[in-house]
């Protein structure tokens, strides 16, 4: 199928919104059990074309449901997401589940606890549904480094969903759930956001615990919500988000009603656009809907005016020196040991150590070992793992700089739509180049959401990006917003 035609089959298709479902559960009009009975009866259709899901866990999901259908039939107080059925990346581990994130090394292993961010959806009364296919730990822009079968996008299933939740991307947007939470260290929850047209959110380093989380890069992993709109993102964040004694970097700051927030008007705000954003390699028709949206934020009231972060183009080396270096040390615990995989037949330990990390990791996975590893080494060090920190730093402040001008930095999120499958497999170098509007703000620590801001004349959504200051995801909220309404 060439670009330019409109695919002949989709799984798009809207979820409700919280508001309206929570309402529905509230005055016992939908039964929680019979929502989530429909999502199974619905992933069990939709799934087999999409491989969203890598495990259901029905058990525990309608036994939360019929404690939901419980409390409301007894006219309790139930939780902000009573009912809502959602589904979590496969990074994110729930006890005695399959937790694989994405790799054969991982398989078989079932953690004995739940990571915060799960624990706390559930806390406020969310059905977890299962757990959804990623690029093996996190690493990949298309979701094809699966070692379970790469996802299919539901507006066009010869193309990508982005990577790596993609499948948190593609079940919103085919409405395999309500919400789910991803993870984004370069570009991961925004990416394929902008991919399946549904809204993903960065939120700041340390706004949300990383407790339970497989790590990839631990100074720059984030967990986040998706959702199909601006204010059920923001709401999904406010129960997420907040301090967790189990992580040590997770922020102590007072969480804000972002829902509350995202409902103020953006009349008077100031908005940064980055030249360096917006240049060389940048498809037209993702550059046109990216300037319709911020025409829009102007007839919202926003003055624009230009920024300069001449940082970001050392940004793609500073993070794939940055993110292997810490996968290098992340990824020694796998050993065949103490989790998952372990290679049958082995004449001495050395050897099984050497053959189970041989036969169950992935290709990307074993390339970005090796670059961490030598980035990291005694001689190579000073000239690469430092001097990228060092850069790392130098953009962080060109962020902050730029933020005491402007509320928000607005960009495209990726540099093109949803590519097809295969197309960038055999040349990393290419895949990379996608993350090349995100990674920028993951090294400065800053937050971030992805905006649907119109379709290509083939109908591939395309999304813009917010970002605003430390801990400002408010501010972020309240203008995606705004683009979102002038969509209609
Ligand atoms: N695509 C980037 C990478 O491969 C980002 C991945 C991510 O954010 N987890 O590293």
């Amino acid at each position: 199928m060439s670009s330019e035609t409109k695919p002949t089959q989709t799984y798009v298709e809207k979820p409700k919104s919280l508001v309206e479902l929570r309402a529905g559960i509230t005055s016992g009009a939908v039964k929680a059990a019979d929502l989530a009975a429909g999502y199974y009866d619905r992933i069990a259709a939709v799934n087999p074309h999409l491989n969203v899901y890598l495990s259901l866990t029905k058990e525990r999901a309608m036994e939360q449901a019929a404690h939901v259908d419980a409390a409301a039939a007894k006219g309790d107080p139930l939780g902000p997401l009573a009912g809502i059925p959602v589904g979590i990346k496969d990074v994110l581990v729930m006890k005695d589940a399959p937790s694989t994130a994405g790799s054969k090394i991982l398989e078989g292993y079932r953690p004995p606890y739940d990571a915060t961010s799960v624990a706390r959806l559930e806390a406020a009364g969310a059905v977890l549904l299962g757990k959804v296919n990623c690029d093996e730990f996190a690493m990949g822009s298309s979701n094809e480094n699966s070692a379970y079968g790469a996802v299919r996008n539901p507006v066009d299933t010869e193309r990508v969903p982005g990577g790596s939740s993609g499948g948190s991307a593609a079940a919103v947007a085919a409405n395999l759930a309500v919400a789910t939470l991803g993870t984004d260290t370069g570009g991961s929850i925004r990416q394929p956001a902008s991919f399946c047209g549904v809204v993903g959110v960065l939120p700041t380093y340390g706004r949300v615990s990383r407790y339970g989380l497989i790590a990839f890069a631990s100074s720059l992993d984030r967990v986040g919500p998706f959702a199909a709109n601006v204010r059920d993102a923001a709401t999904l964040l406010g129960i997420v988000a907040g301090h967790d004694p189990k992580d040590a970097t997770s922020s102590p700051a007072p969480v804000p009603d972002y829902a509350a927030e995202s409902d103020k008007p953006v009349e008077g705000l100031r908005i940064g656009i980055p030249a360096e954003y917006f240049g060389e390699g940048l498809d037209p028709e993702v550059r046109a809907a990216v300037e319709r949206g911020i025409e829009d934020l102007k007839s919202a009231g926003c003055s624009v005016k230009p920024v300069s972060l001449p940082h970001t183009r050392y940004a793609i080396p500073t993070y794939y020196l940055v993110a292997t270096a810490e996968a290098s040390a992340n990824l020694a615990r796998f050993d065949g040991v103490r989790y998952g995989y372990r290679s049958p037949a082995s004449e001495s330990l050395a050897a099984m150590y050497r053959h189970s990390r041989d036969e169950a990791f992935g290709a990307e996975v074993k390339r970005r070992i090796l670059l961490g590893t030598y980035a990291l080494s005694a001689g190579y060090y000073d000239a690469y793992y430092l001097k990228a920190q060092q850069v790392r730093r130098l953009l962080a402040e060109e962020f902050l700089r730029a933020f005491a001008d402007v509320d928000a930095i607005v960009t495209p999120t990726a540099p093109m739509p949803a590519f097809k499958l295969d197309e960038k497999t055999g040349d990393p170098l290419a895949m990379y180049l996608a993350d090349i509007y995100t990674v920028t703000a993951s090294l400065a620590g800053i937050c971030g959401v992805n905006v649907p801001c119109g379709t290509t004349a083939a109908g591939l959504p395309v999304g813009m990006q917010v970002l605003a200051a430390h801990l400002n995801e408010g501010t972020a909220f309240r203008v995606a917003r705004a683009v979102e309404a002038a969509q209609g």
